[in-house]
């Protein structure tokens, strides 16, 4: 029997499944956030409700657990090394910090050979016309370098359209400009490394968006073997570089060409790996937990092809065709207000 107590800083979706694991493992999960009644508090004996500032609520959680994990990437890093003085926290503050802002996530994986788009760092409307003209191009993205998510903090810039406008749009946050990409498609890899070094992967995923919002993934990705290879080669050697302890993500995007390009890392589980719970022996949750709690990590062991669909506001209230299919693996996440663009649920179809 194990005898240990995870912490998870976060009530949601990603939280409630790692607990979920967690619980099969014999593992107890104690869940600190803001919001009363989360997804994840809803299947742990214990919440903890704190503003992620609270030292005192954060001291009163990281005495009731061993190790301390976090379930998405805009909590403050100050909450983070907080709890690092207490507990052992996984992943450890400076990834999050990296992949909180995109300058820096770009600077680092391009440090260690990660290709990316062609990217710049503009203060000013100029900068990004002139930048414009050195990469002999027309066009770019334009992205606030922190809290974007899902498409959100994010324009684009077109020779049609009025810099400046575009550029007060942003309400001086501090931004990036990027190239942009031609892709094919859009794929995923996501890692788990344990306390002795061994990694394990899910993927490459294929990725569809509308929207913006991940709204189907494919297992396998149909592309190249030696694309696949490279993908996850790339997604090891940053979990190396890092020292990992837990799960990532890496977002690439693949050229007509066949080349890869990073997009963006997320230091935990992710959306696009939910099919593991149905497919796989030990999913990307199971061994987050493990690699957080100094257990081995496993497998994967994936026994289906597969096909993710996220359930995105009222796709939820339409699933009786799903309820009667035997290959279609139902997740509700007990958010109790069904808005437009959120994710409510996931549906994995074993092939
Ligand atoms: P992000 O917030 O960086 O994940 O971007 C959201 C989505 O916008 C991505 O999934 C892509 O579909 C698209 N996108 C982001 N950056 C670029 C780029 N440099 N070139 C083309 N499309 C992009």
């Amino acid at each position: 029997m194990t005898n240990i107590k995870l912490g998870i800083v976060g009530g949601g979706q990603l939280g409630r499944m790692s607990a979920l694991a967690a619980a099969n493992l014999g593992i107890e999960t104690v869940i600190y956030c803001p919001e009363p009644d989360s997804p994840a508090s809803q299947v742990v004996k214990t919440t903890i409700n704190g503003a992620y500032d609270d030292q005192t609520k954060l001291q009163e959680f990281a005495d009731q657990v061993d190790y301390i994990s976090y379930e998405f990437e805009n909590i403050p890093v100050e909450t983070v090394e907080f709890l690092e003085q207490h507990k052992p926290v996984y992943p450890k503050a400076s990834l999050l910090q990296a992949s909180q802002d995109r300058i820096e996530e770009k600077t680092f994986l391009n440090n260690i050979d990660i290709p990316t788009a062609r990217w710049a760092a503009p203060k000013t409307p100029q900068d990004v016309l002139d930048t414009l003209n050195v990469w002999n191009a027309k066009e770019c993205i334009l992205k606030t370098t922190r809290f974007g998510y899902d498409g959100k903090g994010q324009a684009r810039y077109t020779g049609d359209t009025d810099i400046e406008t575009l550029w007060t749009q942003f309400n001086d946050q501090t931004l990036i400009m990027e190239e942009i990409v031609d892709f094919t498609c859009e794929i995923s890899v996501i890692v788990a490394r344990d306390v002795n070094g061994k990694i394990i992967h899910y993927g490459p995923m294929l990725n569809e968006h509308k929207n913006h919002i991940l709204s189907k993934t494919t297992l396998p990705a149909p592309l190249d073997k030696d694309v696949c290879d490279e993908a996850v080669r790339l997604t090891e050697r940053l979990a190396k570089h890092i020292g990992l302890k837990g799960v990532l993500t890496l977002e690439l995007f693949v050229t007509s060409d066949n080349s890869l390009l990073a997009n963006e890392i997320a230091p935990r589980t992710h959306n696009s790996g939910h099919w593991s719970i149905d497919a796989c022996a030990h999913s990307q949750f199971e061994n987050h937990v493990r690699a957080v709690c100094d257990l081995p990590v496993l497998g994967p062991a994936r026994h289906s092809d597969c096909e993710m669909l996220n359930l995105i506001g009222d796709d939820v209230e339409n699933l009786d065709e799903m309820m009667k299919t035997d290959k279609a693996c139902i997740h509700i996440y007990g958010k109790h207000e069904v808005k437009p663009g959120r994710k409510m649920g996931h549906v994995t179809i074993l092939k």
